[in-house]
């Protein structure tokens, strides 16, 4: 079992982006310790190799709508944006037209 300063330890680094393997040999614990801890803090998945700054980065990254290239919102003011161009926007429109009329 992992005693509380352990268990912040293991969450400190897992904020950083460390893996689970590294934490581990790190702090001489159990790989699986590592692991459980960090899902009941929902720190698994995609923090695997992401440090605070690029999750920042992460969140304002989206996909475009139409053909799901990655649109950059830098921003924040006005409208949010759902298409990388307008272009897709054009066409994500004409192809709910044309369902709607039943092509
Ligand atoms: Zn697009």
């Amino acid at each position: 079992m992992l005693n509380e300063e352990l268990k912040e330890k293991i969450l400190e680094l897992r904020k950083k982006g460390y893996g689970y393997t590294s934490i581990a040999s790190v702090l001489k614990v159990k790989k699986d310790d590592v692991r459980n801890l960090c899902k009941r803090y929902g720190l698994d998945g995609y923090w695997y190799s992401l440090n605070a700054d690029s999750i920042k980065i992460v969140e304002k990254v989206k996909t475009c709508r139409n053909c799901d290239k990655q649109i950059i919102d830098n921003n924040s003011k006005g409208r949010k944006r759902i298409f990388c161009s307008k272009n897709c926007r054009l066409e994500f429109y004409n192809k709910i037209y044309l369902r709607k009329k039943g092509f």
